[in-house]
């Protein structure tokens, strides 16, 4: 579904990453694990188009390269930095339900689509009501990951998503993620870390980067898992 053929990609004129060259395929949970400073986010800034880049990019077959940034979310890729913007004077089910409203989304679709992500988030369920202002920081990654469930995001990227929870949080987010990837192989997601304990027995797979370069877990297409 993911696929990156020789790309460098630079920031202004410094380059970043260099000759990226690998594929994820729909359903997997892939942990992009490396130091500070080796690329993590860089990485996901260029899927989503916020680099210079050569090479080629693909998603679901369709080269995505050259397409502007803003145009990425309406294929499916969704990137939910730790900056999680929720509007804190509207509820919970307010927030998750507002990309619902802005993709004019069928009353019918909208309710099957809130039913499943309070499927596999329940607590969201139960604190629909409240301010958004007054949920507290794993929560608010709850709601934000609702909401790119809502706009039916088939590649989720999570930038150091366990950064700054108080563990018990930590662990109940990690717990929300493999619910996510067990009740949906639809669902693609790709989340950095610099902390591989935390991703461990839940990542199908881990690629590791390197001063800008994958260093390992690169796979070609014919050996990923469907
Ligand atoms: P961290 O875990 O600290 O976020 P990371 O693996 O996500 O690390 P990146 O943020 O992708 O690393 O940074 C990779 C390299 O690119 C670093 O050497 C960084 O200094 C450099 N870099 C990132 N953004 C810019 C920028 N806007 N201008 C110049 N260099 C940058």
């Amino acid at each position: 579904m993911l696929e990156l053929r020789d790309v460098n990609a630079s920031i202004g004129i410094i380059p970043i990453l260099r000759n990226l060259d690998f594929f994820i395929g729909a359903g997997e949970t892939v942990a992009l694990i490396g130091r500070n400073g080796a690329g993590k986010t860089t990485l996901l800034r260029t899927i989503m188009g916020f680099t210079k880049i050569t090479g080629e990019i693909r998603f679901d077959g369709r080269p995505i390269g050259a397409m502007p940034p803003p145009a990425r979310p309406g294929l499916g890729i969704g990137y939910a930095p730790e900056d999680r913007r929720l509007f804190s004077a509207f509820t919970v089910e307010e927030n998750i339900l507002l990309p619902a409203q802005a993709a004019r989304l069928s009353a019918e679709e909208t309710k099957r689509r809130l039913d499943r992500a309070y499927r596999i988030l329940p607590e969201l369920r139960e604190m629909a009501g409240r301010p958004a202002g007054n949920v507290s920081g794993g929560q608010g990654k709850m709601v934000a990951l609702a909401r790119a469930l809502m706009l039916g995001t088939k590649l989720v990227m999570l930038d150091e998503p366990f950064q700054g929870l108080a563990p018990a949080l930590a662990q109940r987010y990690a717990e929300a993620l493999r619910a996510l990837r067990d009740a949906d192989r639809s669902v693609t997601l790709i989340i950095t870390e610099s902390n591989p304990a935390l991703l461990r027995g839940f990542a199908d797979r881990t690629l590791v980067i390197e001063r800008g370069e994958v260093a390992e877990g690169a796979l070609e297409p014919e050996t990923t898992p469907a």
